[in-house]
């Protein structure tokens, strides 16, 4: 018999749970609270249940863990990594960011990616498995208990397609938010997509205090398409309109991600076709220098290049900022320090 992962659960879920075996409801408020609250790792730190309780819920609970395997701190910016080891033996990366508005984390929502951006390191292996919403949950349970620092603001940036691990990241949230848990405010969180067009009209009517990052990274189909897999699936026109129904539903400014990879997409006139684009759209625009990974030969724009790309889109009155590089000396990127530790340890 499976045993539940207790974790994933939502208040009125443990409720239903406690009572299955044989417990009063009441017992569900407590166990939430240990586990989301005080953020425990074992039953036996539950210490208002009695102790039969306790093994009963061992018995028929399972509570996820998760180990830091490595954690390295940004000499630079005081960011740190941490590379986290599943039950089953697979590894997540996540990243703490320290900003003067607060404790920023972001988590990976899959082991691996099946996406196939063609400059990303998280999806060079392939999808290895969707995370439980507990999993999503202990990356930040666990770097807040590391730190003793509370953490703020989450954005779903790590490894993974969000949306192709939806109802997962939708209960996630909503654990997260609750307020017998970490009580997380909805604007505080982001959650980026590569384009799964139908998740976004999905996610628009069911989270919509979230921040949307979109990943565009081009300005037309038969660029993306070359960069992104995704795009033959979702036309840019298709995916325009799902941003705008996003912005319209939920009165929220949506941000395009546009990585900029030297002689491919960083052009003058992909400036231009840019603003074709986004132009009136409630919107922000994040530059992000590509940061090059070894399997692919794509190299970063210059500073000159994306200077000159930011300012026509000012000229534009087009929101824009450049992403300020956090730990760039402990291969903060997506994906880089999972493989590279995976390659370590001969675990292809
Ligand atoms: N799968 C989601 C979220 C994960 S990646 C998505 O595609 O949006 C977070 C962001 O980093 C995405 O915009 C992604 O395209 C970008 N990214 C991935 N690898 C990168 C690299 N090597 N350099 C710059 N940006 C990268």
């Amino acid at each position: 018999m499976s045993k539940t992962d207790i974790r994933s659960l939502t208040q009125e879920e443990m409720k239903v749970f406690v009572t299955e075996i044989g417990e009063k409801p009441f017992r569900g408020k407590q166990i939430y609270q240990w586990l989301h609250e005080k953020q425990v790792t074992s039953f036996d730190e539950m210490t208002n249940l009695s102790a039969k309780l306790r093994e009963r819920l061992k018995e028929t609970a399972a509570l996820t863990v998760l180990k830091e395997v490595t954690v390295q701190t940004s000499a630079l910016d005081g960011t740190k990594k941490y590379l986290f080891e599943l039950e089953d033996g697979n590894m997540v990366e996540s990243v703490l960011m320290r900003y003067h508005h607060g404790n920023s984390v972001c988590i990976s929502s899959q082991a691996g990616c099946r996406m196939g951006c063609r400059f990303c390191a998280s999806t060079l292996l392939g999808l290895s498995r969707n995370l439980y919403p507990s999993e999503m949950l202990d990356q930040i349970y666990a770097i807040q208990k590391a730190t003793g620092e509370r953490v703020s603001h989450l954005v779903v940036m790590g490894t993974g397609e969000p949306f192709d691990n939806f109802e997962s990241l939708c209960r996630m949230i909503e654990l997260l938010c609750s307020p017998e848990g970490l009580n997380i405010s909805h604007r505080n969180i982001t959650v980026s997509t590569c384009g799964i067009v139908p998740k976004i009209y999905e996610f628009a009517d069911r989270n919509p205090q979230v921040t949307l990052a979109i990943s565009l990274h081009s300005p037309n189909d038969t660029m993306r398409r070359e960069l992104m897999p995704i795009a033959n699936k979702y036309s840019m026109d298709e995916l325009m309109e799902a941003a705008r129904y996003y912005t319209r539903t939920t009165g929220r400014r949506i941000t395009f991600e546009y990585s900029l990879v030297k002689g491919v997409n960083d052009k003058k006139e992909h400036a231009q076709e840019l603003i074709s684009r986004v132009k009136g759209m409630n919107c922000h625009i994040n530059l992000i220098p590509v940061n090059p990974i070894k399997e692919r030969d794509f190299e970063q724009s210059t500073q000159n290049n994306v200077a000159a790309f930011k300012h026509i889109l000012e000229r534009q009155h087009i929101q824009v900022t450049v992403r300020r590089e956090m730990g760039r000396d402990i291969q903060a990127a997506c994906g880089q320090l999972r493989k590279s530790y995976k390659e370590r340890s001969g675990d292809e």
